[in-house]
């Protein structure tokens, strides 16, 4: 009897046991799940790096390095004395934006597109040899000086108003290789914000940019403020303008 009774009552101690098992098992399992639904719900979330530039100068917005409007009527304060990181390629840009940039472009070659900045930091002589060549590619299709320039304007920053001299713009296209313009526009109209970046000259508000729709010129001005910009579908003047 003794012997029956010690049996019985390791059987319900297995029986205990299993259930308890069982119990851990479904919990991970509904872990997992939750987790990895949390993982969708995230990627339209500021994207980490390593250096957390966007963690200082939050006192003064006013003064936020991130935030300098350059445009016809804001030309640029040509006393800022950037750093500036030279990419693979040659082109360069601000130090500061780097990082970003990097991990921008590392997301998206893991999802196989690929992006090449193709103008970054621009001096003021190369913004006018830019401005000059457009003016002049105008004229050889027939328009008047006065024509020609004003449609350059539409297209190419007049020099001393331009982000590339601030260090902070870059036009970003496809490799030409192994993945299309559009591509990379459309990831970059859904994903730059993440990043700190925006789309500078979108279609609809180029009555107040001045700029014709630029899908490939992005313009870093730090997490917090792309994302408002790209929720809100407003661009910089009037994020700005809000403030
Ligand atoms: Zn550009």
């Amino acid at each position: 009897m003794e012997y029956s009774y010690k049996k019985s009552r390791h059987r319900g101690s297995f029986i205990f046991c299993a259930v308890i098992l069982i119990a851990i098992g479904c919990g991970a399992a509904y872990a997992v799940r939750c987790s990895s639904d949390s993982d969708l719900h995230t990627s339209d979330q500021p994207v980490q790096v390593n250096k957390q530039y966007d963690e200082r100068d939050k006192k003064n917005e006013e003064e936020d390095w991130r935030l300098v409007l350059v445009n016809r009527e804001n030309p640029l304060n040509q006393t800022s004395d950037m750093e500036l990181t030279e990419l693979s390629n040659g082109q360069k840009v601000d130090t500061r934006i780097y990082p970003y940039l990097q991990k921008m472009f590392e997301d998206m070659r893991s999802e196989g597109i690929y992006p090449v900045v193709v103008s970054g930091y621009r001096t003021e002589s190369e913004q006018q040899q830019i401005y000059n060549d457009k003016i002049a590619e105008f004229v050889a299709d027939g328009l008047t000086e006065y024509e020609a320039k004003k449609e350059a304007e539409r297209w190419v920053a007049i020099p001393g108003t331009s982000e590339h001299q601030l260090g902070l713009g870059v036009d970003i296209n496809a490799d030409g290789i192994n993945s299309y313009g559009y591509e990379v526009y459309e990831w970059l109209e859904d994903n730059a914000h993440r990043y700190g970046f925006i789309h500078r000259y979108p279609d609809d508000k180029t009555d107040i940019t001045g700029i014709a729709n630029e899908p490939w010129h992005y313009r870093y001005v730090g997490q917090k403020a792309a994302d408002e910009i790209h929720r809100r579908g407003i661009c910089l003047e009037e994020y700005l303008e809000g403030k």
